[in-house]
């Protein structure tokens, strides 16, 4: 076998790994197969579970593999060349790059404009503090879109959204519900990172909600899964705990809204993890996924 297969076996393996871990931490027990009867989700992983709500069948597609599709229960890129990082219709880097801006998800022209008028921007007191305006990761036509706080420490060295410990659960998150990380649209209501991880300030989101709105549009995304207590907070303009406005749909820029629990706080209480599993199974049933029976 060749280097590059092996390579790309052990990506595979990482990935269908890290599927289970977060379905088993979430409650599932249980992988329905066509044709099989239910095999339970192995055991792999020392330590304690959230109490497990009863045993939840997995759909094929919570494990990466085409949502309608036969076969192994693996994601579905197959043994040939890996895929580019970039989804279909995203410019490379060079498209933006000799202006000296991160272009990360600015993969269509409106995305672009956006990212064009923003420019180094210093509409707002947390500029001076960022290394990197961190405005989008991700498919430019998404169907689904994530929204999360602000950049934290990882994100702004590497200007992209989600990239730190939290950003790794996220990745499984979207990875169980049967998207690749890239088939998805990322950003966060502040787009430069608060000194300190402190909440952006009123007058921080005034200043950039606008462009995340614009980025929305651009997107045109049929869900939008706000994460955490400030996302939800920031887009519904209300201050309903998080623990009653998850699981519910609401409405934001007239796109269905979804908030649930933000992945940093799952890292700290992942009992809470069954909880949130529910909330993206209804998002995963709004887009026609196949949620667990
Ligand atoms: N937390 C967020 O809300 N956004 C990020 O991009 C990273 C961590």
């Amino acid at each position: 076998m060749s280097e590059e297969r092996k390579r790309a076996l052990q990506g595979i393996a990482a990935e269908a790994l890290g599927h289970l871990a977060w379905l088993q931490d979430a409650g599932v027990r249980e992988i329905p197969t066509h044709g099989a009867a239910p095999r339970p989700v192995r055991q792999s992983r020392p330590g304690p579970h959230p109490a497990a709500p009863g045993p939840e069948p997995l759909s094929r597609s919570a494990l990466g593999g085409s949502p309608g599709g036969e076969g192994a229960a693996l994601p579905s890129r197959g043994l040939g060349p890996l895929p580019s990082e970039a989804p279909v219709g995203v410019r490379s880097a060079s498209a933006f790059r000799p202006s000296g801006l991160n272009d990360k998800g600015c993969g269509s022209p409106p995305l672009l404009a956006i990212r064009q008028e923003l420019g180094e921007c210093t509409r707002c007191k947390l500029s001076g503090g960022r290394t990197t305006l961190v405005f989008g990761v991700g498919n430019p036509h998404a169907e689904l879109m994530f929204v999360g706080e602000g950049p934290g420490a990882d994100e702004d060295v590497q200007g992209e959204p989600f990239v730190g410990k939290a950003g790794q659960l996220l990745t499984r998150m979207i990875e169980a519900m049967g998207y690749r990380r890239e088939q998805v649209y990322i950003a966060n209501v502040v787009k430069c990172r608060p000194p300190g991880n402190r909440n952006p300030e009123p007058d921080e989101i005034e200043a950039c909600e606008p462009f995340l709105r614009r980025q929305i549009e651009a997107v045109g995304p049929k869900v939008i899964v706000a994460l955490g207590k400030f996302a939800a907070h920031t887009l519904l303009r209300t201050a309903i705990p998080i623990t009653k406005l998850r699981g519910t749909w609401s409405t934001y820029a007239g796109v269905k809204l979804m908030p649930t629990f933000h992945p940093a706080y799952l890292l700290r209480s992942p009992d809470e993890k069954a909880k949130a599993w529910a909330d993206l199974q209804l998002v995963m049933a709004e887009l026609g996924k196949r949620p667990p029976r």
